[in-house]
């Protein structure tokens, strides 16, 4: 559905109307688009005492061709920019009375490596650096602050600074606005954190912010970064429309052969959304439909016969879902029951199926899609929100059983996303549920699937156990 209110506002005549209102004008968010160069621009770079991360941060940065400036707080990037050859000058906090349309002095990312602070009085090189530089972030641009797991820390002041740059970085993205996204990747000692700086630098991740990540230490497998999922297959269920259909198509554009999964009445909306999926990302047929209702108990046995057909899968991802709102009074056996088999159970019984069978191979990515609802609550939908944190739990229940194969399990919890399901709200609902976060907007499909991409793909083997929200940032549950 369209977002009639973005379109005026930043149309010529909407945008003085706005301005002499006083209306708030969210930002058209800029969104991967292969005619674009994904990176480039410079990174201002700041850090704590001791930042451990600043050669690997050096390596990503010039492996993606982004420039970099050094605030006065990370004396230390100079010489590791000398020694990989890069250039990097150090950077002058943009004037107070700089024209706001001046771009000339803006940077594309702010990064902060925080991963060496040990107790809080060191959070002052936070506030140092982004007291200097948010000014100079342009629109659309990135913060990305690095840490450590608070778990993993050998002292209890250190456990607790580490900890506490949640909410700077949660403060930030509701600070900067313009379309710029504040996150958190909290890397263990030793893990890789290139794919996930690579996703939170990208215009691929226009709609994540607020969010923490951890990252454990793994073996990734070699991959490229331009077709990451090459050679592997996915299962996406409810692939027919809306979000689902997104993530295969984008997961396809990644490299992957999809089977797109869905009901016997969305047979032939789930047939075209593969035609079209073949045309955009030819695989010589291989994508494929499957029709099945995951409610039925013979479903999870059909589909792993069908995969194994195929010669088994490496990624799963449990989109299908429902809701049947009503206040809890009003509702009927039948409207609990089925949210709650559909959204929940029917994914564990999928998974039991492929891992039993050994179908989902050793490596290989679960992503589940949860929601916001299922974080924060909902009137009208204790059906639906039980099932969603369910979804949450399944995830941080299974991650460590899977850790030995290798297999990566982790949620995503979208927001309000423009598809059949928030079109049908009221119409203050809508306005409501589209407008109460950091980019003042609706997400798109679009904005989950690439999120989902990034959790499947071979160089996020250490992210597991997580939820990642793809909300903008929403004031709900937040
Ligand atoms: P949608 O209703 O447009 O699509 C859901 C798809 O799942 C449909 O194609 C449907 O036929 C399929 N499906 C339903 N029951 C099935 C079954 N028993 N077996 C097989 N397929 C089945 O919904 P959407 O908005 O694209 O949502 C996709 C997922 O994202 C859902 O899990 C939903 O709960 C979640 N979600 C959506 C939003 C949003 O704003 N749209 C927000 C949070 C979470």
């Amino acid at each position: 559905m369209k977002d009639r209110y973005l379109d005026f506002v930043n149309s010529p005549f909407g945008m003085s109307i706005a301005r002499s209102l006083g209306l708030p004008r969210p930002e058209v968010l800029r969104r991967y688009r292969a005619d674009h160069a994904e990176f480039g621009g410079m990174a201002a770079i700041g850090a704590g005492p001791s930042p451990a991360l600043f050669d690997d941060l050096m390596a990503v940065l010039s492996t993606i061709g982004m420039t970099s400036v050094a605030h006065e707080s990370a004396a230390g990037w100079l010489p590791v920019a000398a020694r990989h050859g890069a250039m990097s000058g150090r950077f002058e906090p943009r004037a107070r009375d700089a024209l706001a349309s001046d771009r000339a002095d803006r940077v594309e990312a702010l990064i902060f490596d925080a991963t060496g602070i040990v107790e809080s009085g060191q959070l002052h090189a936070l506030y140092a650096f982004f007291h200097d530089a948010l000014r100079s972030l342009a629109k659309n641009g990135r913060i990305v602050v690095l840490g450590r797991p608070p778990a993993t820390r050998a002292s209890v002041p250190a456990a607790t600074a580490q900890h506490a740059l949640e909410g700077m970085v949660r403060s930030l993205g509701k600070e900067a606005r313009n379309g710029i996204t504040s996150n958190l990747l909290r890397v263990a000692d030793d893990a890789s954190f290139e794919s996930a700086l690579r996703f939170f630098l990208s215009p691929r991740s226009a709609y994540v912010s607020g969010q923490v990540v951890t990252i454990d230490a793994s073996s990734a497998a070699p991959h490229s970064w331009t077709t990451p999922l090459a050679g592997k297959r996915a299962l996406v269920t409810g692939a027919a429309r809306g979000i689902g259909a997104s993530i295969a198509a984008v997961l396809a554009e990644h490299g992957a052969i999809v089977t797109g999964l869905d009901v016997e009445t969305a047979r032939d909306a789930l047939d075209q959304t593969m035609l079209s999926i073949e045309d955009a990302s030819p695989s010589n047929g291989a994508h494929a439909a499957l029709v099945a209702d995951i409610a039925e108990p013979e479903a999870p046995g059909e589909i792993a016969a069908a995969l194994i057909a195929s010669g088994g899968i490496d990624i799963v991802v449990h989109n299908a879902g429902i809701t049947r709102d009503k206040t809890i009074a009003r509702m009927t056996d039948e409207m609990w029951d089925s949210v709650i088999d559909i959204n929940l159970l029917a994914q564990a019984r999928i998974d039991d199926a492929l891992l039993a069978r050994g179908v989902l191979r050793d490596g290989g990515r679960i992503v589940a899609v949860s929601s916001i609802s299922g974080i924060a609550g909902n009137r009208g939908q204790t059906n639906y929100a039980t099932s969603k944190a369910g979804v949450i739990g399944r995830v941080h229940a299974m991650a460590p059983s899977l850790r030995p194969r290798g297999i990566t399990i982790n949620a995503v919890a979208p927001g309000f996303i423009e598809t059949h399901m928030t079109a049908r709200m009221p119409f203050g609902v809508r306005e409501a549920g589209r407008r109460l976060n950091s980019m003042g907007q609706g997400g798109l499909p679009v904005d989950v699937a690439e999120t989902v991409a990034w959790l499947a793909s071979p160089g996020s083997a250490g992210i597991t156990g997580n939820v990642v929200r793809v909300c903008g940032q929403s004031l709900i549950g937040a």
